[in-house]
């Protein structure tokens, strides 16, 4: 059966063409620049041996437009594999904000999308495109079943004390303020792979799952379910990230406006898009910021200082959340490539049981275990796949 995972961005479209249940890779590609004077088209045809790639440059005046380049790329001669776009049975579309009203993957209908939609304030940047890119891919693919798998719904299952700011109750209650979390498909997705990785039942694997990409957040997870996770009504606190700030104290916005004289729109730029890595040393990316931290660079050293300190800080809370914990998990871009970030994340840990295998942790690629032998909480790598995640649940949602 054949899934098309779709990712929609106020000016992207990525997608993924999926042959289920195996879970293979038949397609993949990126419309970018959507609505711009010159947009572009990047496909990928892979076969078992080869991948054949189509690129070019184009207006690409709106989503649907992109969507329906998408088709005419499934279907064609040379860099497509179906015979006609019917043969896509299912569309699972990635969802940023489903809110207290999706807890699991859902068929799209017209009240789910008003939902969405409703939701919107929470997530202004990324629900509204998220809704564009399903109704073109209604309109395109109209024989398809249209799924939203929600980047909010594997941490639904927060305790309440855990998912409730001390703030007067009127504010959750009536305006919806909490903590929802993001990154779930992720999390959710190193989950159940560390399960089978660790030989143990979904339901009983306890773990705290460090996603280090531009964006980053912890999980604690318990008997297989989120049960406490850093990011919150917005993706902005816990970690530091690559331009966001993660955790301050909310005092330091009302110095910025009453001392300072920043203005609300400059505080949101300042703390989304100024701060985190790029705030401390100059750079949001960690391999350059590690490069200059090696020759001696202070602020690259203080960023990486800062960023680690950060992860251990929660590590050692959510040891305190969960009890007993089976293993530390590092994904995503910084945490699956960047030995450097990992070892001092963890390092002096050691009492806790927590003992990184420093050779192991230079091993590249796949999913790894980098903890010694008798590290009581076992330490791993496994890369995180967000694609497959959204195309095993629409498929397990359909079947
Ligand atoms: P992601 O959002 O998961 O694609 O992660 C992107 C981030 O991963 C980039 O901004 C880089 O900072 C980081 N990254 C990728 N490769 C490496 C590497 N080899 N060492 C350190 N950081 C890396």
């Amino acid at each position: 059966m054949k899934v098309l995972v779709i990712n929609t961005g106020s000016s992207s479209i990525k997608y993924q063409l999926f042959e289920m249940p195996e879970g293979r890779v038949l397609c993949s590609g990126l419309v970018e620049r959507i609505g711009e004077e010159m947009g572009k088209i990047t496909h990928k045809q892979l076969t078992e041996s080869a991948e054949n790639v189509f690129k070019e440059e184009m207006a690409i005046a709106d989503h649907k437009v992109g969507m329906q380049q998408i088709e005419m790329l499934l279907v064609d001669k040379v860099y497509g594999v179906l015979r006609n776009a019917d043969e896509v049975s299912l569309v699972g579309h990635r969802v940023v904000h489903g809110g207290e009203d999706f807890s699991s993957t859902t068929q799209i209908t017209e009240a789910v999308k008003n939902k969405i939609k409703e939701l919107a304030p929470l997530a202004p940047l990324h629900n509204p495109p998220n809704l564009v890119g399903i109704e073109a891919s209604e309109k395109i693919f109209p024989n398809a079943t249209q799924i939203g798998v929600f980047d909010t719904a594997f941490h639904q299952s927060l305790p309440e004390y855990a998912y409730r700011y001390a703030i007067p109750k009127d504010l959750y209650e009536e305006h919806g303020i909490r903590v929802y979390g993001f990154h779930g498909t992720s999390h959710r997705y190193i989950t159940k792979r560390a399960a089978k990785l660790l030989n143990k039942p979904l339901e009983s694997i306890n773990l705290i799952t460090i996603h280090l990409g531009n964006g980053a957040s912890m999980a604690a997870v318990k008997n297989g379910k989120s049960i406490d996770t850093t990011l919150g009504l917005t993706p902005l606190p816990g970690l530091v990230m690559g331009t966001r700030s993660g955790d301050i104290d909310p005092g330091v916005l009302f110095y910025l406006n009453e001392t300072l004289g920043y203005t609300l729109p400059e505080i949101k730029d300042l703390l989304n898009k100024e701060s985190g890595l790029k705030g401390l040393s100059g750079e949001n990316d960690m391999r350059g910021i590690t490069e200059r931290a090696e020759k001696g660079d202070k602020d690259a050293q203080l960023a990486i200082a800062v960023y680690t300190y950060r992860i251990k800080k929660y590590i050692g809370s959510y040891i305190a959340a969960i009890g007993k914990v089976d293993a530390l998990i590092f994904t995503a871009g910084v945490g699956e490539n960047s030995p450097v970030i990992r070892a001092l994340s963890v390092e002096g840990l050691e009492p806790l049981g927590i003992e990184l295998d420093t050779a192991k942790n230079q091993n590249r690629g796949g999913e790894r275990k980098i903890s010694t032998e008798k590290s009581k909480v076992g330490i791993w790598v496994i890369p995180t796949n967000e694609e497959l995640e959204i195309a095993n649940q629409t498929y397990e949602l359909a079947k």
